[in-house]
């Protein structure tokens, strides 16, 4: 299709869902009322958008987090309400520079499609924020997960040119990612049980890398035995940011005690952190780690 077609049925989505109404495009305000607070140079700033396992409950939603730094924005993993969450939030969505999605479960990227329409709409209805060659990058382990992807898009738009404006990478383990401002290094778990030979289907854990020097790894989801990828963190993190379901907590002890961790953040939790008597049972893990560690809950903000 060509892009002004493209635009033309755009714009026809959008009267159809009642979005724009009879705003003029080039007079129109972007949608947010708080203004998102731009990240400084040297912060790097974490938001936990979704922290809720697979089961979400009226406080956490499915797997997000908005990672800023360097006046750019990331976000790791694209669960159910993230484009509410982002815009919450305070986020212009074609703000975004790139998305990381750790693993092809749907509490990890089922909110992924919206955020792409999102994304689209908000690059037609505010062209004069959206430089006229952007474009958002979208990295899936795995060719068989961008193929599905461009499938679902496909059987939507009933086009295949529709993805020009977003980019879907298919990822492999190690080096995925590099603008500059931060280097990501993809690392293969065993989540989704035993890898494919052929690595067509992976979960990965994430290491961030960023120019102000700061590192932080993302475990994503991972085995029973939780089975973190040691090289990942064997050069030392400022943060680990760890899920909390799926493994029984002595193996996550044996796996993190005495590691060059700085602080740890657990989320991807399940119900039993928020019975009574939570504090006390992670008080009882906590202190068997060597790292200073908390819960985090969904809008938590933390500065590395
Ligand atoms: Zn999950
Ligand atoms: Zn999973």
């Amino acid at each position: 299709m060509e892009r002004r077609d493209f635009f033309k049925k755009m714009g026809l989505f959008a009267a159809m869902f009642g979005i724009g109404g009879k705003l003029k495009a080039q007079d129109a305000q972007p949608p947010e009322k708080k203004a998102a607070e731009p990240p400084q140079e040297t912060d790097t700033k974490l938001t936990f958008l979704g922290t809720a396992h697979g089961a979400v409950t009226p406080t956490r939603f499915h797997s997000s987090t908005l990672l800023q730094v360097g006046g750019k924005n990331y976000l790791i993993d694209a669960g159910d309400a993230v484009c509410g969450q982002l815009t919450k939030n305070g986020m212009f969505l074609p703000d975004l520079n790139a998305i990381f999605i750790t693993h092809p479960h749907l509490d990890h990227f089922g909110g992924l499609f919206m955020l792409i329409q999102q994304w689209l709409f908000h690059k037609q209805i505010y062209p004069k924020r959206v430089k006229e060659d952007a474009h958002l990058d979208v990295y899936l382990g795995g060719q068989d997960f961008v193929d599905t992807m461009k499938a679902v898009r496909k059987g939507y738009y009933r086009s295949e040119n529709y993805p020009a404006i977003t980019k879907l990478h298919a990822f492999q383990p190690g080096e995925i990612f590099n603008d500059g401002n931060i280097k990501v290094t993809a690392y293969g778990n065993d989540h989704m049980g035993r890898r494919k030979t052929d690595n067509s289907q992976i979960a990965s854990s994430f290491l961030f890398e960023c120019a102000n020097g700061k590192k932080i790894f993302f475990s994503g989801d991972l085995s029973r035995e939780y089975d973190l990828p040691m090289d990942g963190i064997k050069g030392g993190v400022d943060l680990l940011v760890s899920e909390l379901v799926h493994y029984p907590l002595p193996k996550a002890i044996e796996r993190l005690k005495d590691q060059p961790i700085k602080k740890i953040c657990f989320q991807h939790h399940g119900d039993a952190w928020e019975r009574s008597g939570w504090e006390k049972r992670f008080a009882d893990f906590s202190k068997q780690l060597t790292s200073p560690a908390e819960i985090v809950r969904d809008n938590d903000v933390r500065f590395v």
